[in-house]
């Protein structure tokens, strides 16, 4: 008999008893609703062990990558230590600024130490709590490689949060966090000829982290990055992202200025927004993968452009850098 396992607590599964009615049975209030697999209200994630195939059936790559499946259809035949996803977003992490630096004029690098484990993958995003304060950041470190979890913050004028990361917080201070949450991953698609990120701003954040996991990750088909700011000085990372155009053959970085000061030379700049130099570079998406980060407008009008050369939906990543509703 294959045991459930939440919150520590380990759980016998009867005879053909889904992972659900496990739970329901020993007092777990799981969420559920129409118990045939349709309606996905009892999706949640294995944190140990593999959900079966049947249970993972209709739900997206990209959360059959991150463990999720639909519990009143999984009967799995190894033991299974699940979250509820609800859980998993209300963990608040008490992380440690280890590092302030700044990227340019208005960019600022955060570097957080976690004391537990903090799994999560490139590109998905956070919450930090100012208060009663909450507000998104992208990950921009990949896990194996970066010791300390990385986020670009930019100073938006008059932002209370990113003016506080900026000028109030000191490096030893503790801060709140929940996550990771979001989809905005790379995760291998067979079928997939190439991947292509656009970016502004600190768009370039999550895609910092998706374009260094495809490539550690082996692929080999082509990997276009655009990244758009409007002054050459609003770039950041050119160096970086230079050197690791040099040392993977299938990968291309565009760095993009839409309005520099007139008559100034663009020397190994591209002129234009991210998103149409990306598509003079690369005008058929089909088959392709695409990361969308930054400006809200931005985001959108990309994702309805590359979905009109041909990219699928399911492959097209989108976080629009949404500000929070004022309260
Ligand atoms: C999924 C996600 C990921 C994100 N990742 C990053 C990231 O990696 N890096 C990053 O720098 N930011 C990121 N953001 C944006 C970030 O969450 C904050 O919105 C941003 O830092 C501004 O917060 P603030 O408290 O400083 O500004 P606020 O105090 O919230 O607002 C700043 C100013 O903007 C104005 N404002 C509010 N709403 C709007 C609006 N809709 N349009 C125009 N102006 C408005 C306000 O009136 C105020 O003057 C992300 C957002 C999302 C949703």
């Amino acid at each position: 008999m294959t045991k459930v396992v939440y919150q520590g607590r380990s759980f016998e599964r009867l005879d053909d008893e889904s992972v659900l009615r496990c739970l329901l049975r020993n007092g777990i209030r799981a969420p559920y609703s129409c118990e045939s697999g349709a309606c996905q209200a009892c999706t949640m994630r294995a944190i140990n062990g593999t959900p079966t195939t049947v249970s993972q059936e209709d739900l997206k790559e990209t959360q059959k990558t991150l463990g999720y499946f639909k519990a009143c259809v999984c009967r799995p035949e190894e033991d299974l230590e699940v979250t509820l996803l609800d859980d998993a977003q209300k963990h608040k992490y008490q992380m440690e600024v280890v590092e302030k630096t700044l990227l340019n004029n208005e960019i600022l690098r955060l570097r957080l130490a976690c004391d537990e484990p903090f799994e999560y993958r490139a590109g998905q995003f956070i919450n930090i709590f100012k208060g009663d304060l909450i507000r998104s950041y992208s990950i921009a470190s990949l896990p194996g490689q970066d010791e300390m979890l990385e986020f670009h913050i930019k100073r938006v004028p008059g932002g209370v949060v990113s003016h506080w990361l900026s000028d109030g917080v000191q490096l030893g201070d503790p801060l709140t966090v929940t996550g990771p949450m979001g989809e905005c991953f790379y995760h291998e698609a067979e079928s997939v000829e190439g991947v292509l990120a656009v970016g502004t701003g600190s768009g370039l954040a999550p895609l910092w982290g998706i374009v260094r996991d495809a490539l550690t990750q082996g692929y080999e088909k082509p990997i276009i990055l655009c990244h758009g700011a409007m002054k050459p000085e609003n770039l950041y990372y050119v160096d970086e992202l230079r050197e690791l155009e040099a040392r993977y053959e299938n990968f291309s970085y565009f760095p993009c200025v839409s309005a520099p000061d007139e008559g100034e030379l663009l020397t190994d700049l591209s002129l234009g927004f991210p998103n149409d130099v990306a598509f003079m570079k690369q005008p058929s998406l089909a088959k392709w993968q695409g990361f969308l980060c930054g400006h809200p407008e931005m985001v959108n009008n990309t994702k309805r452009m590359a979905f009109l050369a041909g990219a699928a939906l399911k492959n097209i990543h989108a976080d629009p850098f949404v500000m929070a509703s004022p309260t």
